[in-house]
């Protein structure tokens, strides 16, 4: 997560502001340049803003703000009221019960940081153009956490922390977060996109094994039997041994929370080398920027006394780890895999952009013609049935 300041004071303002606690200035999150922005109301039409410091048609606060459930911008001029990240939601928790309200917006703070790191990606929300999914969300109480066709539900309850530490406890989990389960369940949507193509299978294959395996029968097996004794020398958690398909989404998972957590030390001129943290530094690694060269390796070796300094820092407070998990060998096999797939995604997806933009006449502002949807096999037959965390 970049640092945000305040345009009007210079204050260090944060991802969940709303208001500027040094000047008082309204804030909010502009999805477009990726920034919190500081705007000012205008006098016409009414809820409207304009943004400080840029020229930028009117704002206004996603149509959830007036639940203090969102505080994202979204086109005051057009649109349905909703941001791009709450335009996602199918179904939010019933508000007239009570604990619900609290629930939602903690659930709303975590899908945040999860939309933030896919658009810093540059990856896609929605698919359908080329044959695929919307990437959905389902908050329902007492629901099966997981993924189906695009469609993610979370069970409200998870946003109960005493039931999510007893959860963890039960599962014998050493984290579960809110944003983990987001981050988690977002891997089997973008497995479909990234991975269900023709040609990309037999590489996944390679490293995580074959995905046609049962999986009703694989899930089954390791909530009765636990995961094999060895699972710590290729897994990145015990879950990610019950079949390939958690394997990928525990390791895309834990691939955003380590590019999240290098670019918020980027951001606080933290830089983790081999001998310890150095601050103050301002070092180049750009974790979300496809368009550059950032290694894997280099993601890595940042990583690594990163988390090690954070543990020792969790430690000292009486917290459990900032991360508690080793990664074996060949799971950084696989992480790097991600790596990799993410960034050959969203480089051809933005070669294809510049090609259909290049070949319009100038004056066309058309959207492009969505793709025929037969175009690409439909990978819901691959995925019908993935739920997670059977009870
Ligand atoms: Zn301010
Ligand atoms: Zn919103
Ligand atoms: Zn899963």
């Amino acid at each position: 997560m970049k640092n945000h300041t305040c345009s009007k004071c210079g204050n260090t303002v944060y991802f969940e502001n709303v208001q500027c606690v040094k000047c008082g200035a309204d804030l909010g999150f502009d999805s477009e340049r990726l920034v919190m922005i500081t705007i000012e109301p205008l006098a016409e039409p009414p809820g409207a803003y304009h943004a400080i410091g840029y020229d930028a048609a009117p704002l206004r606060y996603c149509a959830n703000a007036a639940h203090a459930a969102c505080n994202w911008l979204t086109p005051a001029l057009e649109g349905d009221g909703f941001c791009i990240a709450c335009d996602l939601n199918r179904t939010i928790p019933d508000l007239s019960i009570a604990g619900n309200l609290d629930a939602w917006q903690e659930l709303e703070r975590a899908k945040k940081r999860l939309v933030y790191d896919l658009l810093r990606f540059g990856l896609p929300l929605d698919t359908r153009n080329s044959g695929g999914e919307r990437l959905v969300f389902d908050f329902l109480l007492n629901a099966t956490t997981g993924h189906l066709d695009g469609v993610i539900t979370i069970d409200v309850t998870e946003a109960n922390a005493v039931e999510r530490e007893r959860q963890r406890l039960q599962f014998g989990e050493p984290y579960r977060s809110l944003l983990g389960h987001l981050r988690h369940e977002s891997g089997h949507f973008y497995w479909n996109v990234l991975i269900a193509e023709p040609g990309k299978q037999e590489a996944f294959r390679e490293l995580f094994g074959d995905e046609r395996m049962d999986y009703g029968a694989a899930l089954a097996r390791h909530h009765s039997e636990g995961p094999p004794p060895d699972w710590s020398t290729n897994y990145v958690s015990a879950y990610a041994s019950s079949h390939p398909w958690e394997d990928w989404a525990e390791t895309w998972a834990h691939y955003l929370h380590m590019v999240s957590a290098v670019d918020t030390a980027q951001a606080e001129g933290m830089e983790p080398r081999a001998s310890g943290l150095i601050f103050g530094a301002a070092w180049p690694f750009k974790s979300y920027d496809i368009h550059r060269e950032e290694t894997f390796d280099a993601l890595i070796e940042r990583w690594i006394p990163l988390s090690i300094a954070l543990n020792n820092m969790s430690r000292g407070m009486g917290h459990n780890d900032f991360y508690p998990f080793v990664i074996p060998a060949p799971a950084l096999k696989k992480l790097a895999f991600v790596h990799h797939a993410i960034r050959e995604y969203v480089a051809a997806l933005s070669t294809a952009n510049q090609a259909r933009a290049n070949t319009r006449p100038r004056n066309d502002v058309t959207p492009p013609r969505p793709a025929p949807a037969s175009k690409r096999p439909s990978p819901r037959s691959l995925i019908g049935r993935v739920v997670d965390r059977l009870k």
